[in-house]
This record gives C-alpha cells, structure tokens and sequence, in this order.
C-alpha cells in the first residue's frame, strides 16, 4: 500500500529538513527521508553539517581555540591558570553530545511542524514515488506531488592515497580523534582542510597542509589570503603550496605522503592524513531508471535558478546542484522551494552569499573579491581598516586582520565585504544584508554603529572607501 504526500524530501540536510518544514509551515502534508547513520548505526537528521561537518567542527574549533588562548593568552590579561591541560576525551564527549542535541532538534522540529520524518534510504521512480528502504532491508512506497531531492555530498578520494580508516581518513574521521596525532597531515588548503589543520595544530600536533596549487585561498580576496597565510604560518602552521600530493603509503602504523613541487618530488612522514580536497554531488541509489532527472558531467542534478529539475515537480537543493557548497546556501534553496511549491514568493539571491572561514583570525567575505572587480573593468575603490585600530579588538586581544569594503566609483554600489579577524563570520551579516538591501557605500557610511564594537570596522572601512576614515589614516 502507498502513502501519499504533497511532498516528499529525500535528505535532511540543511537543503532537505528547511524545504520539508517550509512546506508544511504552508500547510503541506510532507515527509522527509534521511538514510544517514552514525558510526553506532544509529540514524540521525541533519545530514554532513550536523553530523559531521559543520557543527563538530565548530565545536572543536570553540574549544581548541579557547585552550590556546588559555595555554598562551590568560598571561596577558594578568590571569594565571597553573598548567592548562587538555581532556581529549572530555572534549570529544562536549562535541558528540552538541551534535547529538542538534541532530535531535531537527527531529523535534519535524515533530512540532508535523513533518513526517522516515529514516532509510529513498530512490526516486518514474512519475514521483518514492521508495524507501529501511534498516530491516523492508520497503514501503511514497507518492508524491512534488519531490525534493537533498541528497547533498560527499567527500572526493585520491585514487593513489587509499583510506584504511584509521590512519589514512577524511575530514569526518578527522573530527572523532580520539588523541592528538604527534604529526598531522592534511592534503588540501580549503576550507575544511584549514579548519581541521587549526583545530589538531592548536591541541599539539604537527601539522603540514599540502597544497596543489601554488595560490593561497584563490577564491578569497588576495589582501586577505596573503594575511591569512600570515597569521596561519605565525601560528605554527605549515602551510606547502604548489605540493600535489602523487601518492600515500601506510606502513607501520605512519604514512608516507609523496608530492610533486617545483624543486622535484617529495616525501613526508606524518602518523596521520586527512583527505580534504574538496567534495562531490552524491545520488547514488537515488534515481530509478527513466525519472527524467538530468546530471552534468560533474555529478551534480541540473537545475534551473529555482532548483527545478527536467522532471515535472521534481526539485534539487543543496550540496547535490551547482553552486557553493555551504549550508546556509542549501537552506536558502530549500525553503525557496517549498514556498514555490506552494505558490508562493521564492527566490535565491546567489551573488550575496557570505563564504566564511572559521580559523583564528576568522576570514568571511560576500560579494566579489578585489581581484574580480578589478577583471570586470568597472572603476572601483577600497577602503580598508586594521582591526589594531578598533579599541574593541585591542581589548580582546584579537587585533589582528582588517575589514575590507571594495565600491563601485559610478553610482557607490557595494561590490564586495571582506573581513579577516575577531568574530568575522558574524561582522558579515550586515554586509549581506547591505548588498541584499542595495545600500550604497554612502548609506554604510551614514549608518550609526555602536562603539566600542567590532562593527565599527566595517563601518571605519565603508568611509575609508572614500578617504573620510575617522579612526585611521587614509591612504
Ligand atoms: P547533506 O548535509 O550532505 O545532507 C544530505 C542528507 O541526505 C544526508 O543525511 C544523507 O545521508 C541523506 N541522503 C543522501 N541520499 C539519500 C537517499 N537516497 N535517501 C535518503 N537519504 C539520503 N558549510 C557551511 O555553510 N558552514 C560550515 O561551517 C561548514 N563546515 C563544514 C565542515 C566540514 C568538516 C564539512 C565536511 C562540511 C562543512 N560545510 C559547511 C558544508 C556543509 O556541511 C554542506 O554544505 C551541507 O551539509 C549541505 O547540505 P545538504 O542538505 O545539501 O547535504
Ligand atoms: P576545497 O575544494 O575548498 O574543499 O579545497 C580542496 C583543496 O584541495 C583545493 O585547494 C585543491 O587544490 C586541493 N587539492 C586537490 N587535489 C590535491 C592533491 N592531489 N594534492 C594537494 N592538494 C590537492
């Protein structure tokens, strides 16, 4: 016997459980399928970024970060703390059970929403239904008005560096150490890769990140990398660029790591490697034969800008389209949408999404980068501010870093905010909502910002823009 739904999400990842409670905020009689199980098989909403992405990270980032800062910075303040010590195993319970909060927030959402959640694996057959495996191997059948599909990513392998799971590992793995690793080695400057590099080098370990291309953070404003390096390399992160990583071989319990630079070939021995190069659309198992759902040559589900896919009332979201894989940019997507679906307004701005590097400093930007600017043509100027002129950074001992604004010279519009320093990740908010909202670089520049904060920044490097800084000197 068959169920029938107005809509069926397949995944609850932050593209399904947003489009899924959404759709039944708009009265919608929904369910949301999710097949992801944790390393104790059991099942858990929230996809990669509550199970393993995201979220822990972050909460290893918090930790690792105040555990330095208590090692190195208490000191400082005039604050003695004895001999800092750390608690792997403590730490590791606080992460697992924040996630396993979370990951039970969503259920307790699906619940108040009325969102019917089903945990198994879900493939899309020809004229929407949907099957859904559970556990036992049993199957029931869904049918679906609309159907959406989040089945999100997964991380990309090596074929020459062959993970075993212990020693060889991806950034999931990475996250569960369960001790420090003497000497850390991660393939890939990305994002996750400077992320996980920051959290094993704060707790102790070794760590050398090898990177293929000879550009630092390409997709980030150079002004920016190039401080990023700065800081990162100052904190005792080694950071090899122009490094592709050729092959690993495990032998005794280390890893021998080769890679290709200018100068030859060569070899690292660290006791552990993270694989972070990037990550890939995942559907496997997810569409029967004759759906009429399209793949490009990428792996990725094609869509239109409203996430419709070539099949009737068939929609993508999240990780497993085009377009950078970020949660909030999923979540976008997925409630788009279910007020589509509904009939509602639905729209996804993608050219103000903010990109946000969660290092100390933090790095976080939206809109374009000097660089890109400076390609298009169009008369631009900048306006930049030190984080060592904002009283509030000096008193956090954070000042370092600076924010960024880049405008038009024609009509002051707002082209890019880049920020490196304290607390970055949240400072960009209102640069978002600035370029969501078409403010000008003039209206920033009038807007009245509480001192002494860190915001201050972005308003100091908004008149910058226009040499009428007041809290440092135009250049
Ligand atoms: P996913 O989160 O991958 O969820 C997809 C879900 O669908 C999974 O639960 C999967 O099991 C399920 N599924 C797949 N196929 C099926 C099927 N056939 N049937 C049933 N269920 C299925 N992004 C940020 O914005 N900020 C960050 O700070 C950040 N940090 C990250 C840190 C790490 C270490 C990693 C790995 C990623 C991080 N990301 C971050 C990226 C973020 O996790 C992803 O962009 C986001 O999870 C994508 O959401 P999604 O819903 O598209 O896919
Ligand atoms: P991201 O896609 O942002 O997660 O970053 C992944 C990074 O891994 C990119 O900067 C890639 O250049 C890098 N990368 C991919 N393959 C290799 C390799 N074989 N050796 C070293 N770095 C790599």
């Amino acid at each position: 016997m068959s169920e029938r739904f107005d809509v069926v999400v397949i995944g609850a990842g932050p593209g399904g459980y947003p489009a899924a409670i959404r759709a039944a905020q708009n009265k919608l009689k929904v369910a949301c399928v999710d097949e992801w199980r944790n390393l104790d098989g059991s099942y858990a909403y929230g996809g990669t970024c509550l199970n393993a992405g995201c979220i822990p990270s972050k909460a290893l980032l918090e930790s690792s970060e105040l555990y330095v800062r208590a090692k190195e910075e208490f000191a400082v303040h005039g604050i003695g703390v004895g001999t800092v010590t750390l608690d792997l195993a403590a730490m590791q319970k606080r992460r697992a059970s924040i996630v396993k909060t979370m990951t039970g927030g969503i259920a307790a959402l699906f619940k108040a929403n009325g969102v019917v959640g089903i945990p198994g694996h879900g493939r899309l057959e020809p004229g929407n239904k949907v099957t859904v495996t559970g556990a036992d191997g049993g199957r029931r059948t869904l049918e679906a008005e609309h159907v959406v599909l989040a089945s999100g990513s997964v991380p990309v392998r090596l074929p020459a560096v062959p993970h075993d799971g212990k020693v060889i590992v991806d950034s999931w793995t990475a996250l569960e150490f369960d001790a420090v690793p003497p000497r850390l080695g991660v393939i890939g400057a990305g994002v996750i890769g400077l992320e996980l590099g920051s959290v094993w080098r704060r707790l102790g370990s070794q760590v050398t990140i090898l990177e293929a291309v000879e550009q630092f953070l390409p997709m980030a404003d150079q002004a920016v990398a190039k401080e990023a390096l700065r800081q990162f390399k100052k904190q005792g992160l080694e950071v090899k660029l122009g490094a592709k990583v050729a092959r690993a071989t495990v032998t005794g319990g280390a890893v021998g790591v080769t890679y290709g630079g200018a100068a030859g070939e060569h070899t690292l021995e660290v006791d552990k490697l993270v694989v972070a190069v990037g990550r890939r659309p995942f559907t496997s198992g997810l569409l029967a034969e004759g759906t009429g759902v399209g793949i490009d040559a990428r792996g990725f589900i094609e869509v239109d800008e409203h996430c419709r896919t070539a099949a009737p009332k068939v929609w993508a979201v999240g990780d497993v389209v085009r377009g950078p894989m970020l949660a909030h940019k999923g979540k976008e997507e997925g409630v788009m949408v279910a007020d589509l679906i509904a009939g509602l307004y639905g729209e996804v701005n993608y050219r103000a999404i903010p990109s946000v590097i969660y290092t100390a400093p933090e790095i976080a930007w939206v809109g374009q980068t000097e660089e890109q600017v400076k390609a298009g043509g169009r008369p631009y100027k900048v306006g930049t501010f030190p984080f060592a002129a904002s009283g509030r950074a000096r008193a956090m001992e954070a000042g370092a870093g600076m924010a960024k604004v880049i405008s038009a010279r024609d009509d002051d519009e707002i082209l890019g905010v880049h920020v490196i320093g304290p607390m970055a990740g949240e400072l960009i908010a209102e640069a978002v909502l600035a370029m969501e909202y078409s403010a000008s670089t003039e209206d920033l520049q009038r807007t009245m910002h509480a001192h002494p904060t860190l915001s201050e920044a972005i308003h100091e490097a908004a008149l910058a823009a226009d040499k009428r800084a007041i809290d440092s000197i135009n250049r």
